[in-house]
């Protein structure tokens, strides 16, 4: 494999300034600081902060990120305004993204000037940012619709006037990579950064290709956050480089999906499951064929190990489950049938997918059980509970149980109610262990205000994990009962011998 990449890539992260400008995403300072903390951290070279001349927020999140010492240069968004990076150099920033529109269609429709006008802007905003001790990138915006010779001037004058580095921004993703292959090698008069975003899904490619054109740095975001489709993503890129074209990237990959969980969380902007590296279904594995193959060698059905990123493989249990799956899941969880037993679990949890449900451990132990004959005294029994929740009161549950044959009553408030009734669970168990809840989903089987509602959820303890199922019409009924079932998994696993009919 020839590699034609230069010295080394740089990875410029936008996630705080274009990543932030997915439409409904607002950081306050300090999510920021902590953002910029973990980018640093795993390693990118530049963090765009966000753009100085935005709000008083955005500046005090700038100055927060360039006070803090990070091993990372804090770089904000400027236009080609001497007031906006007055701005930036306040704030302390220690270089600008400075952004010139060079497409006919943004300086003539969006700016109504003409190119003699933003030549002057951008070459004396050059001027005045260098004046003002800044590091320089002049961007140009829509550069890939715009007349190339056009584009080389802006840039080479621009460079003359002091530029420190350019950049070539797909800003609607309309790139190719041929297209970058071709239009980059003229543009090298400074170091270069490409910019892509993804409408039409090239944005990895494109940056791929404009690397090996020449460009020196990436664009980059996050989870692949930023305006409409987003940007390129930070963990593809840095994944491909090196899994595909050999590069020692130099960014701590194993610390990838703590990072893209940790922006899904401040965010709240969640994963596509099946997003590439981070998505929930990346590393998992449910058909008989690929868990079997992977289970002898994972790199049967997987591009990568999921330790590289900082995730774990998980073959999960359903109608595509082999009989090899089934027994290995049924071990972990202390079951070992024998062989007549497991075929019948197995065409049992085949039904239960057939049936268009999501198997879950809990089923899955339940079916154990039922086949192997084995006694599961549940240890939390539901006397009652009541929820008040409405316009002017906070939501608060109280909850009534057995717990190991003695009644405990306990109440919580959340931030609805559900929350509140999940709250008082684990408040109620709390004496006999103390239980984690890390995921909840909700389904609706049926449309309509009376659909049946199916919740799953996934409880930890003592870092063993079940995910259990509740099916009601009402929402806060259906919780409860899957937070119970698996509470009463966790709880119950200690004094069972799952073992003791099996033979
Ligand atoms: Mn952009």
């Amino acid at each position: 494999m020839i590699v034609l990449f230069g010295e080394s890539i740089r990875f410029f992260d936008t996630t705080l300034r274009d990543g932030e400008q997915t439409p409904g995403i607002s950081l306050v300072p300090a999510q920021k600081l902590e953002i910029a903390t973990h980018l640093a951290d795993v390693g990118v070279h530049v963090i765009e902060a966000g753009s100085a001349a935005a709000s008083e927020g955005e500046r005090e999140s700038i100055r927060a990120i360039a006070d803090a010492g990070l091993a990372a240069e804090c770089c904000t968004y400027v236009r080609a305004l001497p007031v906006d990076i007055d701005l930036a150099a306040d704030a302390g920033a220690d270089s600008v993204h400075l952004v010139v529109p060079v497409s006919d269609l943004h300086i003539t429709t969006k700016l109504r000037k003409t190119r003699e006008q933003v030549c002057d802007m951008a070459w004396s905003a050059v001027e005045y940012a260098k004046d003002r001790g800044l590091i320089v990138e002049l961007s140009g915006e829509d550069a890939s619709r715009a007349d190339q010779a056009f584009l080389a001037m802006i840039f080479q004058e621009g460079v003359e006037r002091g530029a420190d580095r350019l950049c070539f921004c797909d800003t609607v993703g309309l790139l190719t990579p041929e297209r970058a292959t071709e239009l980059i090698p003229p543009l090298l008069f400074a170091p270069l950064s490409i910019h892509c975003h993804d409408d039409l899904g090239f944005a990895l490619a494109n940056t791929i290709a404009a690397l090996r054109a020449g460009a020196s740095a990436a664009h980059v975001t996050v989870n692949g956050l930023g305006e409409r489709a987003g940007n390129t993503a930070l963990e593809e890129l840095v994944m491909a480089l090196e899994v595909l074209y050999g590069v020692d990237t130099g960014i701590a990959t194993e610390e990838l999906y703590p990072l893209s969980t940790h922006v899904a969380r401040l965010t709240g902007v969640p994963l596509a499951t099946n997003k590439s590296i981070v998505g929930e279904m990346a590393f998992t594995h449910e058909s008989g064929i690929h868990a079997h193959g992977v289970m002898r060698d994972a790199s049967t059905y997987e591009s990568i190990r999921p330790e590289m990123v900082g995730r774990r493989r998980r073959i999960v249990i359903g109608k595509h489950s082999g009989s090899a799956a089934v027994e290995a899941a049924l071990r972990d969880m202390g079951y070992t049938p024998d062989a007549g037993q497991l075929a019948e679990i197995v065409t049992r949890i085949k039904q239960v997918g057939d049936a268009g449900m999501r198997v879950t451990d809990a089923d899955i132990m339940a079916i154990a059980d039922t086949v192997m004959d084995i006694e599961f005294t549940p240890c939390l029994e539901l006397r009652q509970f009541t929820i008040v929740s409405g316009s002017n009161a906070v939501p608060t549950a109280s909850v009534t149980m057995l717990v190991n044959g003695g009644e405990i009553t306990g109440a919580a408030v959340g931030n609805g109610p559900v929350d509140a009734a999940i709250r008082a669970l684990q408040r109620s168990v709390a004496d006999v262990g103390s239980i984690r809840l890390d995921e909840y989903r909700v389904d609706a089987i049926t449309g309509g205000t009376d659909a049946l509602v199916d919740v799953s959820v996934k409880l930890s303890k003592d870092g063993k994990s079940v995910t259990s199922r509740g099916a009601r019409t009402d929402i806060i009924m259906a919780s409860v009962e899957a937070v119970i079932a698996g509470m009463n998994r966790l709880l119950g696993e200690e004094h069972e011998d799952r073992s003791q009919n099996s033979d």
